[in-house]
């Protein structure tokens, strides 16, 4: 199974501080054997970055670019974005 997590507003907070319940989660999926996924509309620089600064291990690939099984992100009523996860996604959750 494979699970994305988005980073700004999802692994990180609106002050780059970050959010702990979400990074249990992904720790949580990670522990089930899940394929890891990290993703940020920012790129894939951007995410190579917090994901070494977070300290979690996982592929890090452009933002929808895959087809996944769980997608976890915080913009979820935003239009185009919203209607591209529920292309790739088959469960979405939502980070408020
Ligand atoms: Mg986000």
């Amino acid at each position: 199974m494979k699970i994305a997590f988005d980073i700004d507003y999802t692994l990180i907070d609106e002050f780059d501080k970050p959010k702990y319940e979400v990074i249990d989660l992904f720790r949580w999926f990670e522990k089930q054997g899940w394929d890891m996924i990290i993703w940020s509309g920012g790129g894939v620089d951007y995410a190579e970055m917090w994901v070494r600064k977070l300290g979690l291990k996982a592929t890090i690939v452009p933002k929808c670019s895959m087809k996944v099984d769980i997608v976890v992100d915080d913009e979820m009523d935003e239009g185009a974005l919203d209607k591209e996860l529920n292309k790739i996604a088959k469960i979405i959750i939502k980070v408020k």
